[in-house]
């Protein structure tokens, strides 16, 4: 009798079989869509760095293809009243819910994650669908402004095709995140995902049309972003592009943009603080410490990768850390019990292992991990690791490593919290932990993040804005935050009686 993990490699193996000899291909105007290159590249998987199979190189012709599908398809799809957008949304959520472990499957084998966190990531983009289904009919709603003699209301409408381009970490809930609000605005989608995690955005595109959504509504392409994802943010027929991804590459995508004037929004990196004083209830912090930096490879935007430690509990805190975090299971990604798995790609590996070596050249310490751990030789899989005694002016605090690593820095007072944890050129999101209800509204309003949590690991409410601040982002999602991206607001103004019109002209 197999156990759980075997179970779980036994069935992802069934799921990948057929990319194994055959070419991932695009999805484009409801069918799957051999490109027109004939180039590919190759997927691997971060378990052993071995062959999944081949992908679609998107070229020029492949996102002119999409763009032209989904610029014929926006006549109608926003012409669908929302109700029947809503019904639509709700059936693709239930062919995600139906296909969630498959997804899950698939996305931990091709991306590192463990299995434990994707289960949760399908079903939440199933969650997604549903949330912004229900918000379709009311999307384009708007205000009624009077003034004396005339009276202004406003609507929105869809925008018009839009790009969605996302990265690798938690690709499929990031995509619906986008994806899902675009589609209830009215506005048709062409999706470029991430070329380290491309599998389960075709899975998503497949389930969308097994829902009945009209061919050209939703396409994906898949190709390297300097090439696909740099067309589809160039093309003439987008009129908007939502980005998820590192803060450089938002830069290079405003620049491309720039000539057919897109509207962007980006949500980007971060070196989130999580700040701990020491009048918090010290085993609730803890655990929201570890959570929020380990969890999820430490691959998470929204990871509090910097731990600012009052003085006063910092020996104390510091030991109880170092324990859990030498304590964490890393292993396969499958594996239900694995807390922490291999990162998605060599090349990541090689970034995240550069920092233990750059941690002490800055004078910091390493208190635990510091190292690669191959399983059987094999595979990215890093040690848990956490640096102490760091100052903020250190690479390891300002930069981005986006592994499961951890800065810790010590700090005497509530002032020079705030200066530490703004002290940086990110600002997506903050945690406070303290017992003093006025300390934690100060510290929030004082943050300058996008996002604050106080009391709490990061906690998500979908109509909650989402977005950052600084060079975390422009824009936020989230409710009606989405539509405002995706729709454009329309004034109309009419007169009510006969008020005086100039007259020029008469002598
Ligand atoms: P990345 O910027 O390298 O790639 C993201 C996407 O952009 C990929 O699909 C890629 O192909 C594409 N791309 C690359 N160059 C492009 C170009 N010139 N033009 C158009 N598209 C291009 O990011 P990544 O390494 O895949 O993801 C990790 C980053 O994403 C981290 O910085 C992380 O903080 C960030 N992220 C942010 C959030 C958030 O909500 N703020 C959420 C998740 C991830």
């Amino acid at each position: 009798m197999l156990n759980d993990f075997q179970t779980n490699c036994q069935n992802a193996d069934a799921l990948l079989k057929p990319f194994r000899n055959n070419t991932l291909p695009h999805f484009i105007n409801g069918k799957a869509d051999a490109g027109r290159s004939g180039k590919t590249f190759d997927s691997l998987t971060p378990v052993d760095n071995s062959l999944i199979g081949e992908i679609a190189a998107g070229n020029k012709d492949d996102i002119n293809a999409a763009c032209q599908a989904a610029d014929a398809a926006f006549k109608d799809w926003r012409a669908l009243p929302g109700k029947e957008r809503k019904v639509l949304m709700h059936k693709v959520a239930d062919g995600i819910v139906a296909r969630a472990r498959d997804i899950a499957l698939v996305e931990s084998y091709d991306s590192g994650q463990a299995i434990r966190f994707m289960a949760k990531a399908a079903i939440r983009g199933a969650a997604n669908f549903r949330f912004f289904g229900d918000l379709a009919a009311t999307a384009r709603d708007g205000q009624s402004l009077p003034a004396e003699e005339h009276i202004n209301y406003t609507v929105r409408q869809p925008i018009g095709p839009v790009g969605v381009i996302t990265p690798w970490n938690t690709p499929f809930m990031l995509s619906t995140w986008k994806i899902a609000p675009a589609l209830a605005s009215g506005c048709t989608v062409v999706h470029k995902p991430a070329e380290w995690s491309p599998y389960t955005a075709n899975m998503l595109a497949e389930i969308a049309h097994e829902a009945g959504l009209p061919g050209g509504v939703l396409n994906c392409v898949q190709g390297l972003g300097e090439d696909a994802g740099k067309t589809l943010a160039e093309h003439p027929a987008i009129k908007a592009i939502a980005f998820v991804g590192e803060t450089t590459t938002g830069s290079h995508i405003m620049r491309q943009g720039a000539d057919t004037l897109k509207r962007v929004h980006f949500e980007l990196g971060g070196k989130n603080p999580v700040i701990v004083f020491d009048d918090a209830n010290l085993e609730r912090a803890l655990d929201a410490v570890v959570f929020m930096i380990y969890s999820l490879n430490g691959e998470r935007c929204t990871s509090s990768s910097r731990l600012l430690v009052q003085e006063s509990i910092q020996e104390e805190f510091l030991a109880k850390l170092a324990e859990r975090v030498a304590n964490l299971k890393v292993g396969h990604p499958l594996d239900p019990t694995t807390e922490v798995g291999p990162l998605v790609h060599d090349r990541h590996f090689q970034k995240v292992c550069s920092y233990f070596d750059i941690a002490l050249e800055d004078g910091a310490t390493i208190a635990v991990g510091g190292k690669a751990a191959p399983i059987d030789g094999k595979g990215n899989y890093v040690q848990p690791t956490l640096f102490t005694g760091a100052r903020n002016d250190m690479r390891i605090a300002q930069q981005e490593i986006f592994g499961p690593v951890l800065t810790a820095i010590s700090f005497r007072d509530e002032a020079e919290a705030i200066e530490i944890a703004n002290d940086i050129d990110y600002g997506l999101a903050g945690y406070v932990w303290t017992n003093d209800i006025g300390r934690g509204h100060r510290m929030a309003h004082a943050i300058d993040a996008g996002m604050i949590w106080v009391n709490s690991e990061n906690n998500r409410h979908l109509p909650a804005p989402f977005g950052g601040m600084k060079s975390s982002g422009i824009g936020r999602d989230g409710g009606d935050h989405s539509f405002e991206f995706y729709m454009e607001t329309k004034n109309i103004c009419v007169a009510m009686g006969s008020h005086r019109v100039p007259q020029l002209g008469k002598g």
